[in-house]
C-alpha cells in the first residue's frame, strides 16, 4: 500500500484528521475535488480583504481543548460578533437584549422589558408549542417574532414559520444586559490572516491532490490505501442507490464598491419577508482590514438541487431515516470512516468538527497501535 489513509475532502475534518494521523507517523493523501483547500472555510483575498467565499464564518467556541489545538496552529484576533438586523430601515441589535428591547419599545430597564415580553407571552398563550411560530411567540411574543424572526426563518427555510420544527430558533438568546455578542461562546475570534492560514497550517507537508473527484474511481484510490476517510455527501458515496438526501443551499452574490465602509458592520440581517437576501456580509470587518475598497457579500437562500452546494442538512424524520440507511451500509464496509458535515449529515458548527475530527483521529491511532 502507498499510503495508510486517503482522505477525500480537505474541509476542517479531512484537515484535522490528515495533520493528527500524518503527526502520528502514518503516510496520507488528501483527494479535494475543487481547486483549492480548505472546504467550506476557504478565503479569497481580493483588495487585501479576506474574503468568505462560502458564507461566513466566525470561531467561536467552550471546547477547551479545541481552543488549545487551533491557537497552537494560528494567533486568532478579538472579533466578536454583533450583528444588526434591518427591519424595513429601522435597525435593532441582535442577538435580543437590552439594545434591542429599547428600540422596539423605548423600555430602559430590564424590569421593563420583561414586564413588556411577559404580557406579550401570556398574549400568545402557547404552553406546548408544536412548530417554530408558536415557539418563537411561547419565548419572545410577537413583537420580536413578527420584526426579527418570521421574514428571516421563512426566507432561510423557504417554508412557512408554522411547517418549521420549533428548534431552529432555540439558538437564539434572550437577554437582559447591554450586551450585543451573538455567541455565549468562551473563545471567539478570526484566525489573524484568514481561515486558510489554519487549513494551510494543518496540511503542511501532507500531499494534496486538488481538482480529484474521488467518486470517479473509487477503486482506483482504494487500492493504493489501508482505509479511507470520507467527508464528502454520503448519498454521492453510494451513487444516490437509496435515493437523495436533501439540503438547503445559498447563492451568494459579490460585489467590491469603492467606499471604504459600507454598512459599519459584518453582518447585518434583513428580517423582512421583502428583501429577497437574508444578509449582507461586509468582510473587512472581521479583521479589520485595511484597503480602500470594501467587499460585500448578498446572501440568498436557496432551493437545493442536486449539482448545487450542500450547505445545510435538512434534519427532519424523512431525511435522518434515509441516512440512517447509507451509514449502516458504510457501517458495513471496514475500509470507510465517515466524517465531516456532508459524511455525518449533520450541521456543526467549526469547533464541533474538530472536536469530532480529533476523536476519529485518535480512534483511528489507538486501532492501529493495537492491530500491530
Ligand atoms: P467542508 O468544509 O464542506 O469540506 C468538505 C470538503 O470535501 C469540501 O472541500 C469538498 O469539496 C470536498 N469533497 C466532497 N466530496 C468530495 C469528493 N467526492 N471528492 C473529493 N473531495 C470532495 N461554523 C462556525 O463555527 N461558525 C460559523 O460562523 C459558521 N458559519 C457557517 C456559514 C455557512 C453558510 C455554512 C454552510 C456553515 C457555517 N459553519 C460555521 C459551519 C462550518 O462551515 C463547518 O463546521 C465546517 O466547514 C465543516 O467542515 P467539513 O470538513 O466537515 O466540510
Ligand atoms: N434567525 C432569525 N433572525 C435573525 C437571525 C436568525 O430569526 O436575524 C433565526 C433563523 O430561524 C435562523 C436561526 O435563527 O435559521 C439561526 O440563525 P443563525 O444566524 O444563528 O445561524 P446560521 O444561519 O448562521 O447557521
Amino acid at each position: 500500500m502507498q499510503y495508510d489513509y486517503v482522505i477525500v475532502g480537505s474541509g476542517l475534518f479531512g484537515s484535522v484528521f490528515a495533520r493528527q494521523l500524518t503527526d502520528a507517523g502514518y503516510k496520507c493523501l488528501v483527494l479535494e475535488k475543487r481547486p483549492h483547500t480548505g472546504g467550506n472555510i476557504y478565503c479569497e483575498n481580493i483588495e487585501n480583504i479576506n474574503v468568505h467565499k462560502y458564507g461566513a464564518h466566525i470561531f467561536h467556541t467552550d471546547i477547551e481543548r479545541v481552543w488549545k489545538y487551533v491557537n497552537s496552529y494560528v494567533t486568532f484576533n478579538r472579533y466578536t460578533n454583533c450583528p444588526v438586523a434591518n427591519y424595513k430601515g429601522k435597525l435593532y441589535n441582535m442577538p435580543f437584549n437590552m439594545n434591542t428591547f429599547y428600540a422596539l419599545w423605548g423600555v430602559t430597564t430590564p424590569a421593563a422589558a420583561m414586564d413588556k415580553i411577559k404580557k406579550q407571552r401570556d398574549e400568545a398563550n402557547i404552553t406546548e408549542p408544536e412548530n417554530l411560530e408558536e415557539k418563537a411567540l411561547s419565548l419572545v411574543g410577537r413583537d420580536i417574532y413578527e420584526k426579527l424572526i418570521k421574514g428571516y426563518t421563512e426566507k432561510q427555510w423557504g417554508r412557512p414559520a408554522t411547517e418549521l420544527p420549533p428548534f431552529i430558533i432555540s439558538r437564539l438568546p434572550l437577554r437582559f444586559t447591554f450586551d450585543n455578542n451573538y455567541f455565549n461562546s468562551r473563545y471567539q475570534g478570526i484566525p489573524e490572516g484568514g481561515y486558510n492560514v489554519l487549513t494551510d497550517a494543518l496540511l503542511k507537508g501532507i500531499e494534496v491532490k486538488c481538482n480529484v473527484d474521488y467518486n470517479d474511481d473509487r477503486e482506483y484510490w482504494n487500492s493504493l490505501c489501508d482505509k479511507v476517510l470520507y467527508t464528502g455527501a454520503i448519498d454521492s458515496l453510494y451513487d444516490y442507490r437509496l435515493g437523495k438526501l436533501q439540503y438547503r443551499s445559498l447563492r451568494f452574490e459579490q460585489q467590491i464598491l469603492n467606499t471604504q465602509n459600507y454598512q459599519g458592520v459584518a453582518v447585518m440581517n434583513f428580517t423582512d419577508r421583502e428583501t429577497p437576501y437574508t444578509r449582507i456580509i461586509e468582510h473587512k470587518h472581521f479583521e479589520n482590514a485595511v484597503s480602500d475598497k470594501t467587499v460585500i457579500t448578498y446572501e440568498y437562500p436557496a432551493n437545493w438541487t442536486p449539482g448545487d452546494e450542500p450547505y445545510y442538512p435538512v434534519n427532519d424524520a424523512e431525511n435522518d431515516g434515509l441516512y440512517k440507511k447509507y451509514a449502516q451500509l458504510a457501517s458495513n464496509d471496514k475500509k470507510l470512516i465517515l466524517g465531516g458535515r456532508l459524511g455525518l449529515y449533520k450541521y456543526y458548527d467549526m469547533d464541533k468538527i474538530i472536536d469530532v475530527a480529533l476523536t476519529t483521529a485518535q480512534n483511528e491511532i489507538e486501532r492501529k497501535l493495537s492491530a500491530n
